[in-house]
């Protein structure tokens, strides 16, 4: 990087550089892909360079959206992965058969399903308890005296914001390890690892790419030498779960422009959240910045910038009115997924079906980069003035 310390810069600006500088050699802007699987060693058998020897775990471009990212977070390291699950698996995997995982209830379904065939499989016990009751899932936590706690904040599709440091200060006394999984936030909005958190996990393929063209995950710790740092790190090396060049490439080109889309993504869903909190053919809205959010003042408390891109909204009606709402979008579109720049609506009891307690009237909003207007007036349109 320049004379700039990196240290003394916003996120905003080491993000805009890629968290590099120009290449010494050519001055490129932009750090090229490196697509070589293998690195040559000399006649002596010696390493050409010392840092590469095979791309599993020695690719450049890997190496500095991994620093960046770590930057970001005030991590002592990072380590990205093949997706956001490939992540999620290689952070629960540091528990050993008859260990105990507690795990945050009503986060991500593919979190929850997997969570629950791995515990089976591997003979580890999984207890799914609710964390907007602090108290009590701090007592759950004594009880039960997990090796992991993996908490989603805010988690998807309620949009609950769990209490991070009382529960990162249970499970420490507890023994526990502490990984949340902060995807719906970014390390723009929430930074885990200030509050407590032993690692945290985001599905890159969201907002840090958000360009909906790229599978990614990472994993950051707050200290490099934990065993259950050394165990991911040794993972992603051993097990092969890792990026390629040309993706990671891409999302690095999509983390320049992220705080920009933050921005404009939380302004936005705001501004949405509030409007249709007060439409008649709206029961309620889940999202964070609203005041009458169960989760609002510990969001406002632990995020900083911004309450996020995601909502959930309970239409009136049922689940067939729910679905005709969504039906009737135009510019929102009808897709699984989240923190992309065009904003999708998903319908998650169609997903989940009654696994999880997801309501049938549910519509899960992710909030892109459109004009607020259009967004409204789509959703308005859709809605109806009244369509009871
Ligand atoms: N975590 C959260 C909160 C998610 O919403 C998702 C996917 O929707 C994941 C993790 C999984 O990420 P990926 O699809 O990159 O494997």
């Amino acid at each position: 990087m320049s004379e700039t310390p990196k240290s003394a810069l916003h996120p905003a600006s080491l993000l805009a550089h890629g968290g590099g500088g120009v290449d010494p050699a050519t001055g490129a802007v932009v750090p090229p892909i490196q697509p070589a699987t293998t690195f040559a060693r000399n006649a002596n058998y010696r390493l050409v360079s010392d840092t590469h020897l095979y791309a599993r775990d020695d690719n450049d471009l890997v190496r500095q959206i991994e620093s960046l990212i770590a930057d970001l977070e005030g991590a002592a390291d990072a380590r990205l992965f093949a997706s956001g699950m490939a992540a999620i698996a290689a952070t629960v995997r540091t528990v050993k058969p008859g260990g105990t995982i507690l795990a945050q209830s009503g986060i991500y379904w593919g979190t929850t399903s997997w969570l629950r065939k791995h515990c089976d499989h591997a003979g580890i016990a999984l207890i799914e308890a609710d964390a907007a009751d602090t108290a009590r899932f701090c007592e759950t936590l004594a009880e039960s005296g997990p090796s992991l706690v993996l908490l989603e904040a805010p988690s998807n599709p309620w949009l609950t914001v769990a209490d991070i440091a009382p529960i990162c200060e249970a499970a420490h006394a507890a023994g526990a390890t502490v990984a949340v999984d902060a995807t719906a936030a970014t390390p723009l909005l929430m930074r885990p690892l200030s509050l407590g958190a032993d690692l945290v996990i985001h599905s890159a393929t969201k907002a840090l790419n958000g360009h909906s063209d790229v599978l990614a995950g990472v994993v950051s710790c707050r200290e490099a030498d934990s065993s259950a740092w050394t165990f991911i790190r040794t993972e992603r090396h051993d097990a092969g779960a890792i990026l390629s060049s040309f993706d990671a490439y891409l999302l690095l080109r999509g983390l320049r422009t992220l705080a920009l889309r933050m921005e404009r993504m939380c302004a936005n869903a705001q501004t949405i959240a509030e409007a249709l909190a007060a439409h008649p053919a709206v029961d309620s809205v889940l999202y964070p910045g609203l005041p009458e959010h169960p989760s609002h003042e510990r969001a406002k408390a632990q995020m900083h910038g911004g309450y996020g891109f995601l909502m959930s909204v309970l239409v009136t009606g049922d689940g067939a009115n729910a679905l005709a709402v969504a039906g009737r979008l135009a510019l929102i579109k009808r897709a699984t997924s989240l923190g992309g720049v065009e904003s999708l609506v998903e319908h998650r009891h169609t997903i989940e079906g009654d696994a999880t307690g997801v309501p049938e009237n549910m519509l899960r909003l992710s909030i892109g980069i459109e004009a607020a207007d259009d967004l409204l007036a789509d959703l308005t349109e859709a809605l109806g003035p009244d369509r009871r």
